[in-house]
């Protein structure tokens, strides 16, 4: 989603009166607004749909499907609730724009008016719908964000949960078992005590990238935390995890990592599940696994 501020803003008019139509359509691009004409309900909500205005003016009084009915719909769609609606009413009562703003309406317009107000309205209607997209495109900005390890650029934990419930749901569906592998670097404490932190930061870069090296397209990558890091591997069985696992075992151990001024061994340990199970089971046993290729000398691969 882009956000542009270079032109007016589009706008859809829905009015029947050819009259109105035509003095609304002519003030509006005179002003620079690019314009969708609508003659009645139904070609509003398909006009929305295709076009995607930045606001819109809708007469309440339209044959077959009139304002009210409209603005229903257009709540009711997730893709078009944010666009804002100005109604026109022709109605010398309130109850009828009372109505509407409290059915979501932005703003309305009384008719007659001045080409005043219907700038200032449909400018404020507009200014609204900016302020939106930015809002919402700062939001899925940050939700990326919050979703990404600083360090080593892989997914983080909260972005591996939901992967894992996604993955599970669809492999379910499809009757295709994943597999999940824990990694753990192996006595990497020393790393940090020996050669100091911000070589074990490196380290923990090199060994990221390491493992995205070795995996295939589709299988999921993140930092669990520390010097733990988790593969999800959608429809892979039991055979397929222990070869993807020993391809990411000897990618760390098979060179040496660069420290600065030297180079070190670095090796891991892996514990891997296959199945469907609820996720804290399958991780439960992934850890049990990998605890044993610990027990078992380090530097290998275990599978529950
Ligand atoms: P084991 O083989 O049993 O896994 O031993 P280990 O030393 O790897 O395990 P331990 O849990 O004792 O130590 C993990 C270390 O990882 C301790 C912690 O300081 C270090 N660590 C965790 N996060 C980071 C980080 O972001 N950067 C650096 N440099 N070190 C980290
Ligand atoms: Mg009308
Ligand atoms: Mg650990
Ligand atoms: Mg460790």
């Amino acid at each position: 989603m882009s956000v542009s501020h270079t032109d007016a803003g589009k706008i859809l008019v829905a009015e029947d009166s050819l009259v109105i139509r035509t003095v609304v359509c002519d003030q509006l691009q005179d002003e620079g607004y690019e314009i969708v004409e609508a003659v009645d309900g139904e070609s509003a909500l398909r006009l929305c749909s295709a076009e995607r205005p930045d606001a819109i003016l809708l007469d309440i009084e339209m044959p077959g499907l009139d304002g009210h009915e409209v603005l229903v719909q257009l709540k009711a769609d997730d893709e078009l609730s944010s666009i804002p609606v100005v109604f026109l009413t022709g109605r010398t009562g309130t109850d009828d724009m009372v109505a509407g703003l409290r059915a979501g309406a932005h703003d309305y317009l009384r008719k007659p008016f001045e080409p005043a107000e219907l700038l200032a309205r449909v400018g404020g209607a507009v200014r609204i719908k900016r302020l939106q997209d930015e809002l919402q495109l700062r939001n899925e900005q940050l939700d990326k964000l919050s979703r990404v390890d600083g360090l080593t650029g892989l997914h983080n934990r909260r972005h591996m949960d939901e992967q894992l419930e996604k993955e599970l749901s669809t492999g379910v569906r499809h009757g295709q078992p994943l597999a999940v592998l824990l990694l753990d670097i192996d006595r990497f404490k020393l790393v940090n005590d020996v050669e100091g932190h911000p070589a074990g930061d490196r380290v923990l870069q090199e060994f990221a990238a390491r493992v995205l090296s070795v995996v295939r397209v589709g299988d999921v990558v993140g930092r669990w935390g520390g010097e733990e890091f988790v593969v999800i591997a959608p429809h892979t069985d039991r055979p397929g995890a222990l070869r993807l696992a020993e391809r990411i075992r000897a990618a760390v151990a098979d060179e040496t990592m660069d420290v600065g001024d030297h180079r070190i061994p670095v090796t891991v340990s892996i514990g891997c599940v296959v199945g469907l199970g609820p996720a804290a089971g399958l991780l439960a046993d992934a850890d049990a696994a990998l605890y044993r290729s610990k027990d078992e000398g380090r530097n290998r691969v275990t599978a529950a």
